[in-house]
C-alpha cells in the first residue's frame, strides 16, 4: 500500500494518457487552506495545449475501451472504490485541509459519498437494458464517446465521481477538469484509477482555472458531452458555448431550497433539521434547504429552535473535533456571502441570530451561521443562491400561499415537507417545482435520480439513471423477427 505522500508527489502534475506530467506552460494555480489562509501546495494551470493532448489521448483509448466487457468495467470501479476506501482516513485529512470541512463531515460526506455512489453504480450497471429486443428491432445502449466533466469545489471528490464512475461504466472516456478550489482530493481519485489499471487515456485529469481549461474543453470538437456541475452562471455560459458543436450538455446547478413546515407537523424536529441541513458544509451545498417556510402562528416559536440550531454550532479548527462548522473556501466566498447578509439587513429582514457583528476565529474564511425571519420572496437573500450559512424563515398564512412562495424561485433542485401524515406531506410536494423532495426528513438517496428543474439544470447523476446520461440509443432494424446481434 503506498503512502499518502505520494499522491502528494503529484499535485504539481496534470494526468494525461496513463502518466503524471506538468502543465505545457508551467503556470500553476495556488491551493489555499481556508482555516490556516496559508498556501497548501500549487496544481497546474491547463491551458489549450494541455486540454488538446488529454482530448486526443481519450480519444485514441475510446475504441478499444468502449469494446471492454460491462463487467470488466465494473470489476475496474469496484478496485477504483477499494482503493479509496483504504485511503478513507487521509482523503478525509486532504478535503477537510483544502475545503475547510470538520474532519468527521469530511469523512462521512466528502468519503463516505462517493462511496456509496460507486457502489450504486456497480449495482445498477447489470440492471442497465444494453441491448433490449423490441419487435424486429435492437435497442443497443452505447457509449456517446469522449466526456468533458466539469466539477465543482463543494463536494470536490462526490462530484467528480458522480460523473467519473458512470461515464467510465457506460464505456466513455474521460477528461476532467474540477474547480481550482479544493481540487486535492480529486488526485486521490485520479491515483486510485491509475492503480486500479483503467487503462492509459481512458481517464485524465487537467486542473486550473474555469475560464481556460474549462471554456477549451466545453469547445472542443472531439468532446462529444459535456457534464457539468456548478453555479447556474457558469452553466448558461457552458450550455451557450457546447450549442457551437452542438454537443449534448448535462447541467447540475444551484439551488434555493424550500423546506416548508405544515401546520400539524412537529415544528422542533421540522426546524432543527431543516437548520442543519442549511448549515452543514458551512451552508456549501447545492440542495441545502435555505427558506424555511412555517406558519405565522408558530413563527416565533420556529426562531427560537433556529437560533439554538444554529448557536450550538462551534466554528474553528476543522481537524479539532470539537468544531462542527468550519470557514467558507475561500476568502471571495466570504466576502460574497457576507454581502448577502448585508443586504438581508438593509431590505428589512429580522436578524435572530448571526449577522456580521457575530463572533468568528481570529483567522480563516468564516462567517457566523445567521438566521433570518419575517424574510419575504421579494428580497436578495430568498432569490439567490448565496451558498453559506444562512437560513431564511419565510411565515405563510395558507397552504396555498406557502405552495406559491414555495415554487417563487427561478430555482428547483431540492425541496422538503414537513407534516404530520406523510400523506399529505406527499401530496403537497406533488405540487412542488423541484427534482428532489424530501418528506419528513427524507434524505438523497445516492442510488436514486439526482437533478433539478427549472435553472437548477437538466441531466441527472447517480444509479442507473445517472450511466444512462453518457449513453446513446442505436436502433438496429431487421427483417426477421430474430436478428443477429451483435455482430460476429
Ligand atoms: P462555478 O460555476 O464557479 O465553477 C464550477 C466549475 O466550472 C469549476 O471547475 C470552474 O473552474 C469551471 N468554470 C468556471 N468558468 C467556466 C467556463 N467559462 N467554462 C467552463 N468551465 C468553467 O461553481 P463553484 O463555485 O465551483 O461551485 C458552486 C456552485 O456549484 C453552486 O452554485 C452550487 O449550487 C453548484 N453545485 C450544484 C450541484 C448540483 O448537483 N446541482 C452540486 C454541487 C454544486
Amino acid at each position: 500500500m503506498r503512502k499518502a505522500e505520494d499522491t502528494v508527489e503529484h499535485y504539481q502534475s496534470l494526468y494525461i494518457g496513463g502518466t503524471w506530467r506538468p502543465a505545457e506552460s508551467g503556470r500553476t494555480h495556488p491551493v489555499i487552506n481556508p482555516y490556516t489562509e496559508q498556501v497548501i501546495t500549487n496544481i497546474p494551470a491547463a491551458e489549450a495545449a494541455d486540454i488538446d493532448q488529454a482530448v486526443a489521448a481519450a480519444t485514441e483509448a475510446l475504441p478499444s475501451w468502449r469494446q471492454t466487457a460491462v463487467g470488466t468495467r465494473i470489476e475496474l470501479l469496484r478496485r477504483i472504490a477499494e482503493i479509496l476506501a483504504e485511503r478513507t482516513d487521509t482523503i478525509a485529512e486532504i478535503v477537510s485541509a483544502d475545503l475547510g470541512v470538520p474532519l468527521a463531515e469530511a469523512k462521512s460526506t466528502q468519503v463516505g459519498y462517493p462511496l456509496r455512489t460507486l457502489a450504486g453504480f456497480i449495482s445498477a450497471a447489470a440492471t442497465v437494458p444494453w441491448q433490449e429486443r423490441v419487435g424486429t428491432s435492437v435497442v443497443v445502449q452505447e457509449p456517446i464517446g469522449v466526456v468533458g466533466a466539469i466539477t465543482p469545489w463543494n463536494h470536490p471528490l462526490q462530484q467528480a465521481i458522480a460523473k467519473v464512475g458512470a461515464a467510465l461504466v457506460a464505456g466513455c472516456t474521460v477528461v476532467l477538469k474540477p474547480s481550482e478550489f479544493a481540487s486535492l482530493g480529486v488526485f486521490e481519485l485520479t491515483e486510485a484509477i491509475h492503480r486500479a489499471g483503467v487503462p492509459a487515456g481512458v481517464f485524465n485529469l487537467l486542473t486550473g482555472p474555469g475560464s481556460v481549461a474549462g471554456s477549451a474543453l466545453v469547445e472542443h470538437d472531439q468532446v462529444s458531452m459535456v457534464s457539468f456541475t456548478g453555479s447556474t452562471t457558469v452553466g448558461r455560459r457552458i450550455a451557450t458555448a457546447a450549442a457551437a458543436t452542438l454537443k449534448p450538455v448535462s447541467l447540475e446547478l444551484g439551488g434555493k431550497s424550500p423546506s416548508v413546515v405544515l401546520d400539524d407537523a412537529d415544528l422542533e424536529t421540522a426546524v432543527t433539521a431543516t437548520a442543519a441541513r442549511c448549515f452543514g458544509n458551512s451552508g456549501q451545498t447545492c440542495a441545502a434547504l435555505t427558506r424555511l417556510l412555517v406558519p405565522r402562528a408558530r413563527l416565533g416559536e420556529a426562531e427560537e429552535y433556529a437560533k439554538a440550531a444554529a448557536d450550538k454550532l462551534v466554528l474553528g479548527d476543522p481537524m479539532d473535533a470539537r468544531t462542527t462548522t468550519g470557514p467558507l473556501v475561500s476568502a471571495s466566498q466570504q466576502a460574497r456571502v457576507r454581502a448577502f447578509i448585508e443586504s438581508g439587513s438593509a431590505e428589512g429582514a429580522r436578524l435572530i441570530t448571526g449577522g456580521l457583528g457575530a463572533p468568528i476565529p481570529d483567522r480563516g474564511f468564516f462567517v457566523a451561521p445567521t438566521v433570518f425571519s419575517d424574510v419575504t420572496s421579494e428580497m436578495t437573500i430568498a432569490r439567490n443562491e448565496i451558498f453559506g450559512p444562512v437560513l431564511s424563515i419565510l411565515p405563510y398564512d395558507s397552504e396555498t400561499e406557502a405552495m406559491r412562495i414555495a415554487n417563487d424561485t427561478p430555482y428547483g433542485l431540492n425541496a422538503a415537507v414537513w407534516s404530520a401524515s406523510a400523506e399529505r406531506a406527499a401530496a403537497f410536494a406533488s405540487h412542488i417545482e423541484s427534482g428532489l423532495v424530501g418528506i419528513n426528513g427524507g434524505r438523497v438517496n445516492l442510488n436514486a435520480p439526482f437533478g433539478g428543474y427549472k435553472q437548477s439544470g437538466f441531466g441527472r447523476e447517480f444509479g442507473a439513471a445517472g450511466i444512462h446520461e453518457f449513453l446513446h440509443t442505436k436502433c438496429v432494424n431487421f427483417t426477421i423477427p430474430d436478428g443477429y446481434w451483435p455482430p460476429a
